[in-house]
């Protein structure tokens, strides 16, 4: 399937490049990359991300160009969709009128496009782009490096996760011998932690809850407020749940101003988060994955755990 997206490639000359809505690192960094890969093969190329770059990413390079809104973008022959199952999930207007073109790595990638390339074997959408410049012949640079390596070290969680393996240690030697530096972006990343972020936690932490292998904690709008936080600063909190002995599954709740739950959901690998999350409309990876549901909490809690049971949650601490 590479060899087909960088034959609908060969035939166009301009792309706009885009991801899901609140992009993460492999969001942002896989895209920016890309972009700069296909100018590099002489093409046109904007990125353009509806909830623009946050704030702990915008050391990366080419950052500066980012759009918010297609309308803002040069005409386009294509659109390249990085890391959705959906064109929805951009949150942006006006792409299904160009010719589509999805890679993913989700377990729950969907084939929506005209041409879909899905592996759900890569540890990042990033390795998946690294191979597409590999076979397109074109030299990595130290600047499409630092964004690749950005969004391995971020979608592995510091190459923690399922499914780090000698490959993508392999890829991270590739990247930092191309000219990321391991250090700099690790203190950009781990070492930059706005202080909202921090409060934050501490307003998440004193709800922790934990029931036999299942950890759980929110954050209501009244704590947003006084911590004087924003959605981004919720990415990554549940893993402090996670990190518990004994620990099997965390979820995160982040009330939404419609006063809908946003949950993030955590496992470490003895169920299949991304098939409960995918019951309710949402989906992501086996051990990391993200839906919505009403409130109030309580009925969302059950809910979930119904689903949970489903795919082989057990109470039992291990
Ligand atoms: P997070 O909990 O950090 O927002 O998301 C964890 C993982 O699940 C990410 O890979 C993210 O892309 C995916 N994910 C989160 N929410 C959704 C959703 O509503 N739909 C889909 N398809 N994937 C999601
Ligand atoms: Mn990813």
């Amino acid at each position: 399937m590479l060899d087909e997206v960088l034959n609908q490639i060969g035939r166009r000359q301009s792309f706009i490049l885009t991801s899901h809505a609140r992009p993460d690192g492999d969001a942002v960094g896989s895209t920016l990359a890309f972009a700069q890969i296909l100018r590099s093969m002489g093409k046109q190329a904007s990125v353009v991300l509806s909830d623009g770059v946050p704030a702990i990413y915008g050391p990366l390079p080419f950052t500066d160009s980012v759009l918010r809104d297609t309308a803002e973008a040069p005409d386009a022959e294509a659109a390249i969709i990085l890391e959705c199952d959906s064109v929805a999930r951009t949150r942006l207007t006006g792409l299904e009128r160009h010719y589509l073109i999805n890679i993913d790595h989700h377990a729950t990638a969907r084939p929506f496009a005209h041409v879909n390339w899905i592996d759900p074997h890569a540890s990042a959408t990033a390795e998946m782009i690294f191979r597409l410049a590999r076979e397109a012949g074109v030299k990595i640079s130290p600047e499409v490096a630092t964004c690749l390596y950005t969004a391995v070290l971020t979608d592995t969680g510091s190459f923690c996760f399922r499914g780090t393996s000698e490959k993508t240690f392999a890829l991270a030697q590739e990247l930092v011998r191309c000219g990321a530096d391991p250090v700099r972006i690790a203190h950009n990343v781990y070492f930059s932690t706005h202080v909202s972020k921090m409060r934050l936690l501490g307003a998440a932490l004193s709800t922790l809850q934990c029931d036999g292998s299942l950890a759980w904690m929110q954050v209501d709008r009244a704590a947003m407020e006084s911590c004087q936080a924003n959605d981004a600063d919720c990415e990554g909190l549940v893993n402090y749940a996670l990190a518990i002995q004994g620990i099997e599954v965390a979820l995160f709740f982040r009330e939404q101003l419609d006063g809908r739950f946003r949950i993030s959901l955590r496992s470490k690998g003895r169920v299949n988060v991304a098939a409960v999350a995918e019951a309710f409309a949402g989906g992501g990876h086996e051990c990391a994955s993200g839906c919505a549901l009403d409130g109030p909490l309580t009925a969302a809690l059950k809910q979930l755990l119904a689903q949970l049971r489903a795919h082989g949650y057990d109470a039992q601490v291990q």
